[in-house]
């Protein structure tokens, strides 16, 4: 995994300052009748391959693009932006990122030219308190981003920011950092974790991958406990999942595709509907599992 980060330099930007912000604020604010807030989502992305493969989990998310209302603009965290600090891409035309080896080329061809949006991104910085967030031009869109943004926004016509994951956090850290975003709903955004809830490559069966639904018990069992609690909307245990007993820690051997879920859940609201979709295992040691959430 790359961890380096270019940092952005910081001339320019401030100076032109005040009154182009906030006209550039209203580029993406000026979301007309809105009445609701945006949900929040967490994507179980799983293989790369979804991003060019017809299966189910692809048609749920095409599903739930044309359900919901069409954001002005999205922010992804995802589990393969992991870095020291918070940093969120700033870059008019982010690049994408083919941030995998040992796949097709034509997965190699894929490009998903959606525009960044700076202004989001300064946005996002201002809104962060529990951080310092740092404004980056160097990232892109990563495949945790792309391989599914792509299915729900094919036409790549919804700008698109991404927040990375400071790596060195612990989860209630990344759990609190999240509710700072929670304004960004009532602007349109589409706040989109995206990881895998259970997410073990190490142990994934390669044999059964074409095995309907195939887990192992431990799989089954973190799955459905996680979804016990999101269900409740008791998030404690989920944000202490290192003490939640033997079937968590093999689920989460490490955990940057688990965070993204912390961020979806903290920005859940008394009043919230909570759907669950794409609700299966695949190959023993995954699971696709994606929460919809408002
Ligand atoms: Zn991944």
């Amino acid at each position: 995994m790359n961890r380096k980060i270019f940092l952005k330099s910081l001339f320019a930007l401030p100076i032109i300052g005040a009154a182009m912000k906030l006209s550039d604020l209203n580029k993406w604010t000026s979301s007309l009748d809105r009445t609701a807030k945006m949900p929040v989502l967490f994507l179980g992305h799983g293989s790369p391959m979804n991003a060019i493969e017809e299966n189910e989990f692809v048609k749920g998310f095409r599903k739930l693009g044309k359900e919901i209302e069409k954001p002005t603009a999205i922010l992804c965290i995802s589990a393969h932006w992991e870095t020291r600090g918070t940093y969120v891409t700033a870059m008019e035309h982010p690049r994408t990122i083919h941030d995998f080896g040992g796949f097709p080329q034509e997965l190699f061809n894929v490009q998903y030219p959606a525009p960044g949006s700076p202004d989001l991104a300064r946005e996002t910085q201002k809104l962060i308190q529990k951080a310092s967030v740092e404004l980056d031009d160097k990232w892109g869109l990563d495949h945790g981003a792309w391989s599914v943004i792509k299915h729900l926004y094919p036409d790549a016509d919804v700008p698109v920011i991404q927040m990375s994951l400071d790596f060195t956090k612990p989860p209630q850290y990344h759990y609190e950092l999240a509710k700072d975003l929670a304004s960004l709903r009532e602007k349109g955004v589409l706040i989109v974790g995206s990881g895998n809830m259970v997410h073990n490559l190490r142990m994934v069966a390669w044999n059964q991958l074409n095995t309907d639904g195939y887990g192992y018990d431990w799989a089954i069992e973190a799955n459905g406990k996680m979804k016990q609690y999101i269900a409740s909307g008791d998030h404690q245990p989920l944000i202490n999942y290192s003490s939640q007993g033997k079937a968590f820690r093999l689920a989460i051997p490490t955990p940057e595709h688990y965070l993204p879920l912390l961020y979806t859940l903290a920005l859940k609201e008394d009043k919230d509907e909570v759907n669950i979709f794409n609700d299966k295992a695949l190959g023993g040691s995954l699971t696709m599992t994606s929460v919809k959430i408002g």
